[in-house]
């Protein structure tokens, strides 16, 4: 009650402004009508292991798109609220680099509503881990900025640590897809001090963008490694190739 009467008087002070063009906007949805008509939220069917959107209709089976097909995921389930183009990569960007640490509150209700399947069966909300000296220069990791929003608003148990990076990631250039997993796999562990959470526990872990899936695969195996019975990814937005 008084958080919803503080909530009201702040936004009598600060009325909420689109996150894209800065217009007054009437509710907390982040966006205009106009920039929310732009912005390429993935709706529809969609492929079960990275969320990008598939044509034609879902009939109840499991369906995937080439990508996940050529190169299957060690995680069970993926959703992404955006394709990675126009004003999503702009948002992105802005919450990535511009310091836009406002943009997450919204954006992870967009990924939430495009992940609703994956919040079942009480799943531990995990971000993907930054490595301490970008972490450093950038102060926040944007991932775990929106798994947070997910967790306190689906109220679920929530881990900002639960991975790390044990090193880190050398240049991934001029690497093949092969080196490149083999290199991100043996960058990034579970916490053993996370060891009787993680056993046992389906995780959710949460990402801003996908594109190749091989951070997200190193993700996942650590988490396996760790005991866990299957992992489940949300990325804000997903890469596609068109
Ligand atoms: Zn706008
Ligand atoms: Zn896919």
């Amino acid at each position: 009650m008084l958080k919803a009467r503080i909530q009201t008087a702040v936004s009598l002070i600060y009325p909420p402004r689109c996150l894209a063009c800065g217009d007054w906007v009437d509710s907390d949805f982040g966006l205009c009508g106009p920039c929310w008509r732009d912005t390429p939220f993935i709706s529809g069917t969609c492929c079960d292991g990275c969320g990008v959107a598939l044509m034609g209709e879902e009939d109840g089976f499991r369906l995937e798109c080439d990508d996940c097909m050529a190169h299957p995921r060690p995680w069970q389930q993926g959703r992404a609220a955006l394709s990675y183009e126009g004003t999503a990569r702009r948002l992105i960007l802005a919450l990535k680099h511009g310091d836009r640490t406002e943009i997450a509150r919204p954006a992870a209700r967009w990924l939430a509503r495009a992940a609703t399947t994956l919040l079942a069966d009480n799943p531990l909300v995990a971000p993907v881990p930054l490595h301490w000296s970008r972490f450093l220069r950038r102060r926040y990791n944007q991932s775990d900025l929106l798994a947070k929003v997910m967790a306190q608003d689906a109220d679920l148990d929530y881990c900002p640590d639960l991975l790390r990076r044990t090193r880190r990631t050398p240049s991934l250039e001029g690497q093949n897809r092969h080196q490149r997993y083999t290199t991100l796999m043996q960058s990034i562990a579970a916490h053993l001090k996370h060891a009787e959470r993680i056993s046992g526990r389906i995780v959710l872990l949460v990402d801003d963008v996908m594109t190749s899936g091989a951070t997200l695969s190193a993700c996942s195996e650590a988490c396996l490694d760790a005991g866990a019975t299957a992992v489940r990814v949300a990325v804000l937005a997903r890469v596609t190739h068109s």
